[in-house]
């Protein structure tokens, strides 16, 4: 492989672990286009010393409401509060992790929303508010060659709003190690781990596409009409969180 700076390296097998934008993707399945949703994701992290003292439950939360909604959880084993806020906006940026925009705005896009979401953006460092565009990609499942593979968002980029992204990469990881570890070359190695990974993850990415009309309705009455007969959480137990990549057999 030809790196940009004219280095030559090789090697018996490339992993194509480079993120949304990959070049190795690139490579193997040509451009891939990509459609802006319409949401931005706001995101900050705070410590929790600059939040009120047990201020909110070691759990996920969400708040929904017109067009928007919010997720907060901890970090760090509950050092860190994490908080994606997710708007509607036809101001299409770029898809950063490092492009910053103005507290100002960030404050004026949950007006009115709960007192604990005012109290998170209160507690934010001002220069470190941060905004994603978010971008619909179709899903790909020619994830590799003879001698190439790609893992995580280079071949299955996603909308957060299953919450999943990082955790697949984590989870073709965990597949590819096993997969390279049974099989008898590394050709079959690859074709076991795409077999073991493209529909599982065609799955979460199409649902988390999915949730984003659950998640935007317009009004309280149609957001408790959709949520009175789901058990999120018992749904996602039995098909998304009980899935083991150090386990689950492949075939
Ligand atoms: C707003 C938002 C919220 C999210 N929330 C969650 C969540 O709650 N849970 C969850 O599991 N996921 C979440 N995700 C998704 C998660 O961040 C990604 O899925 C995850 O970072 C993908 O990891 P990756 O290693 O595949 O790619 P990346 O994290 O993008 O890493 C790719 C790496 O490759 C490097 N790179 C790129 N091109 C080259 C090159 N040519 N040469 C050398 N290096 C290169 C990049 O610099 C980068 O370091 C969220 C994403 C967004 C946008």
């Amino acid at each position: 492989m030809r790196l940009a700076d004219g280095t030559v390296v090789q090697g018996e097998l490339l992993l194509g672990a480079d993120g949304l934008k990959s070049v190795i993707c690139q490579q193997i399945n040509g451009n891939i286009p990509a459609t802006y949703t319409g949401d931005a994701a706001w995101r900050i992290t705070v410590p929790v010393e600059r939040l009120p003292e047990n201020f909110m439950e070691q759990v996920m939360m969400v708040w929904m409401g017109p067009g928007r909604h919010v997720v907060a959880y901890y970090l760090r084993a509950g050092a860190l509060l994490n908080f994606v806020g997710l708007v509607e906006t036809e101001e299409v940026s770029e898809e950063s992790w490092t492009a910053r925009f103005p507290w100002e705005r960030f404050k004026a896009d949950f007006a009115g929303w709960h007192v604990d979401v005012q109290t998170i953006i209160d507690a934010a460092d001002q220069e470190g508010c941060y905004r994603w565009s978010l971008h619909y990609r179709p899903t790909i499942r020619n994830w590799i060659t003879r001698r190439a593979a790609l893992l995580g968002d280079a071949v299955h980029p996603t909308l957060p709003y299953l919450a999943q992204g990082a955790c697949m990469a984590i989870e073709d990881g965990a597949v590819l190690t096993r997969a390279l570890d049974q099989a008898d070359s590394i050709v079959d190695a690859l074709q076991l781990y795409q077999r073991n990974r493209v529909d599982r993850t065609v799955r979460i990415v199409n649902q988390s596409t999915a949730n984003r009309t659950l998640f935007h309705l317009r009004t309280v009455d149609e957001i408790r009409a959709s949520f009175a007969n789901r058990d999120e959480g018992a749904d996602r137990n039995a098909w998304l969180y009980s899935y083991n990549p150090l386990t689950v057999e492949l075939v």
